[in-house]
């Protein structure tokens, strides 16, 4: 009996590693660089929100995802999946940062509010079938980029916020999860429950958790908005554009026809109703975050919000030295000088020693572009650093 049971298990798994055909034409030239997973408790699903034709290249000249599921349901392998790609950007699950570090991710070419094609579905499901095996993943642990995204404190938002993308967003609908063989879903965010963020965008939780009626019966369609790229009362710039409202190249056409980018603008409240936000397209799934600059992006308050005077904000001075929040009065604050850089979100480790080096502190994240060291009192990101060359006692600063 035992012996018939081993047989057809191992007939059905095998089965369901024949089922996909992977594309290779893509693959990713990061791959050799990237540091393989320590653990892989999570997949998450995102939508590309823009066509195959542009989305393969960027994601593979990036290694910004694990797969990619173009709309014929073709699925092409673009980082090793034991591997890290750089899908999540400023992510946190149940108190744990980072999601690349412990995550597969699945791009999906397609749109956080529309339906996906028949072949899509299917492919999506063999792969999530077969990730879930191989990581025993339990089902609510296959979530959207949405649901682990998030934004540190912005001209709208004073505390570090869930809500940074959309990405994905229709994954958590229970009609779209039945076709994907997933059974549950996560009940709350655990780290808004935990009041490590609050919550940025009301409509974004409401799809991902609501478990009103409405919402579990909805398709897609049900979550879908034309049209919603007008500043109106009630739909600010953020709302439009998230973490690329400020990036050169989003576009705002102002009501009398006037164009501006979004890095060419001051006062983001003072845009008229009726101005259109086009982000581009193939703006980075995860605009690479660096550090602010207290003059250039604003005062302290702009950047790091109620943060200001935490732990985890960093200042560091134009003098070449670096302080915590949490070290400043309400007066300091006010004082930081001009030209002041600052990180909100961000763990101190070192200093740099002979039997310390840089891994010991950070693991991979020492050679990520958002991470930086403080050098000879200059931030030098982690992608620029000779790692031969980092004197001893420099301090690393890295996204907590
Ligand atoms: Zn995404």
């Amino acid at each position: 009996m035992f012996a018939l049971w081993l047989a057809c298990f191992g007939l059905v798994a095998a089965q369901a590693w024949a089922v996909i055909q992977f594309d290779n034409r893509y693959y990713s030239p990061r791959n050799r660089e990237r540091s393989v997973r320590k653990a892989t408790s999570l997949i998450i699903l995102h939508t590309t929100e823009a066509p195959s034709r542009s989305a393969l290249r960027k994601l593979s000249d990036l290694g910004e995802c694990h797969y990619c599921i173009d709309e014929g349901g073709r699925v092409y392998r673009i980082v090793d999946h034991r591997r890290e790609a750089y899908h999540a950007g400023r992510s946190m699950w149940n108190g744990r940062a980072n999601v690349d570090e412990f995550s597969v991710g699945i791009e999906v070419c397609g749109y956080h509010n529309k339906p996906l094609s028949a072949a899509q579905y299917r492919s999506l499901a063999d792969l999530i079938g077969e990730l879930k095996h191989i990581y025993k993943i339990p089902d609510h642990n296959v979530i959207s980029h949405a649901h682990v995204a998030y934004g540190a404190p912005n001209k709208w938002h004073k505390r570090s916020h869930r809500g940074r993308k959309r990405c994905g967003m229709m994954f958590a609908l229970p009609s779209v999860r039945n076709r994907l063989n997933l059974k549950s879903r996560p009940a709350s965010d655990p780290d808004v429950k935990a009041r490590r963020l609050v919550v940025g965008d009301a409509y974004l939780a409401q799809v991902l958790y609501s478990r009103g009626p409405a919402v579990v019966a909805a398709g897609p369609a049900a979550i879908a908005k034309p049209d919603d790229n007008v500043i109106v009362k009630g739909r600010s710039a953020w709302d439009i554009a998230r973490d690329a409202y400020n990036d050169k190249t989003t576009l705002y056409t102002l009501p009398d026809g006037s164009k501006k980018f979004g890095n060419q603008i001051a006062d983001f409240k003072q845009l008229p109703v009726g101005t259109r936000v086009t982000v581009r397209a193939d703006v980075r799934e995860n605009r690479l975050e660096t550090y602010q600059v207290i003059g250039v992006n604003g005062k302290a308050q702009d950047i790091a919000g109620d943060e200001v005077r935490r732990f985890t904000t960093l200042y560091v001075r134009p003098d070449g030295k670096y302080v915590r929040g949490s070290q400043l009065s309400p007066e300091a604050v006010l004082k930081l000088p001009y030209g002041t850089k600052v990180l909100v979100g961000y763990s101190v480790g070192g200093p740099i020693a002979p039997n310390r080096l840089a891994t010991a502190i950070c693991g991979n994240r020492w050679r990520s572009p958002d991470t930086f060291f403080l050098i000879e009192g200059v931030l030098v990101p982690g992608n620029k650093v000779d790692d031969a060359k980092i004197p001893v006692g420099t301090m690393v600063f890295f996204k907590s």
